[in-house]
């Protein structure tokens, strides 16, 4: 039995990022960037109002109210060459660039203009109202780090910057095989049989991690269908998940098939759930060899498949967001060495993370997993008492 820790850096070791290509920001939502960026003009690009009033020069509005000459008006995007001297004042829109010699705008509320002469009421200090050039961005400067991911916002900035391309990880294609003789996909269901959970909940897991999934099906309990089908996917993608075959049963056959295929090192991992796992590769491509049991399948992803795609895809943080909240009731567990992962849900009723089991925990039970937005974690050997503070990964399903 090895540590978690230990089976984390084997995955993370055997993953590489994929190659990168330039795109359209239109096109980079959800993407990592590649390389760091950097600001191609500066943001803003000139000084520009803040505001609608009046620009003018600061000193002439000690005595206000003054009466300053009106010198006509600047518009956003007004590219004509506005100059102000002492004692004179231009009309200026939020966003017009403030002329020569202005060195501070009043809001058009606080001033009396008739066209000829304005009258600017209150006296303003140098740079009311004014966005001076670079205030948000300097030209140079760097808004998108290797590794980030490219959000709204993010693509807005760059964007503003000038950016109109930037290069991104190609998003990892992840084949998703089940195996079991036992697995059918619905709407019919023959005698001794059971739906399959795993390609699916499997797949939502692997396009939230910002990858592309690509069902290879079911496979039954047989050597040679099982390499065939291992085969196949490794060749045509970055990486394999299989669910199912990796125990010690008479038709666990993963090991054994990636073995013949390939490489692989079988483990079990000192944790609840999810004990077994096999990290295979074949040609090249990694093949995480999961458990079968639906949520051992789904906790399995989380701490050792989706750091490992996260790193293929590029991203700089593997993590899941990690808090400690207050136990709304005892945790229990044995002393058997392993740490547990518990379904849990996780509120903030009262501005404090407060953390409750989201139902029953056995690795079969999908239905504590479709209600947890968190996994408790127990780290220790006794568990947790209702009032203690306890460590929890939060999901982020919802
Ligand atoms: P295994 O890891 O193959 O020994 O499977 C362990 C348990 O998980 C068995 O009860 C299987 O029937 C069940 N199981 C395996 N694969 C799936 C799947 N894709 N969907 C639902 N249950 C599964
Ligand atoms: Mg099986």
């Amino acid at each position: 039995v090895i540590a978690l820790g230990d089976a984390q850096r084997a995955v993370l070791e055997l993953v590489v990022p994929t190659r990168h290509h330039e795109v359209d920001l239109n096109d980079g939502l959800g993407s990592i960037v590649a390389a760091d960026i950097h600001a191609r003009d500066s943001v803003p690009p000139f000084d520009v109002s803040a505001m609608d009033g009046y620009a003018m020069r600061a000193a002439d509005t000690i005595n206000a109210p003054v009466t300053l000459r009106e010198l006509g008006s600047v518009a956003a995007g007004d590219a004509r060459e506005h100059t102000i001297g002492s004692g004179e004042a231009i009309r200026i829109m939020t966003g017009g660039p403030v002329p020569t010699g202005a060195n501070a705008v009043v809001l058009v509320e606080r001033t009396r203009g008739d066209g000829r002469s304005v009258v600017i009421e209150i006296p303003v200090a140098p740079g009311t109202a004014i966005r001076p050039m670079g205030e948000d961005v300097r030209t140079g400067d760097t808004v998108a780090r290797t590794g980030d991911l490219l959000t709204p916002g993010r693509l807005g900035l760059l964007a503003s910057a000038g950016v109109a391309t930037v290069p991104v990880r190609r998003r990892p294609k992840v084949g998703i095989i089940s195996t079991g003789d036992e697995l059918v996909d619905g709407p019919i269901r023959p005698e001794g049989k059971i739906y399959d959970a795993n390609r699916v909940s499997v797949a939502a897991l692997v396009a939230e991690a910002g990858c592309m999934a690509i069902d290879f099906g079911i496979s039954t309990d047989d050597e040679s269908r099982l390499a065939s089908v291992l085969q196949r996917a490794t060749e045509s993608c970055d990486a394999v998940v299989t669910t199912g075959g990796v125990s010690v049963g008479d038709f666990d056959y993963m090991h054994r098939v990636l073995d013949r295929i390939g490489d692989v090192e079988t483990m079990q991992i000192a944790i609840k759930p999810a004990k077994p796992f096999a990290l295979g590769a074949v040609i090249g491509t990694p093949v995480f060899g999961l458990p079968g049991n639906p949520v051992a399948a789904m906790v399995s992803f989380e701490l050792l498949v989706r750091p490992a795609l996260l790193k293929m895809a590029g991203h700089a943080q593997l993590d899941r967001l990690r808090i400690t909240a207050e136990a709304a009731e005892d945790f229990d567990r044995r002393a058997d060495g392993k740490i547990h992962f518990v379904r849990a849900v996780a509120t903030q009723p009262a501005g404090r993370w407060l953390v409750r089991s989201a139902g029953g925990q056995g690795s079969h039970q999908l239905s504590a997993m479709a209600a947890a937005n968190a996994l408790v974690v127990l780290d220790g050997p006794d568990g947790v008492h209702e009032g203690e503070q306890v460590p929890v990964m939060l999901l982020n399903w919802r």
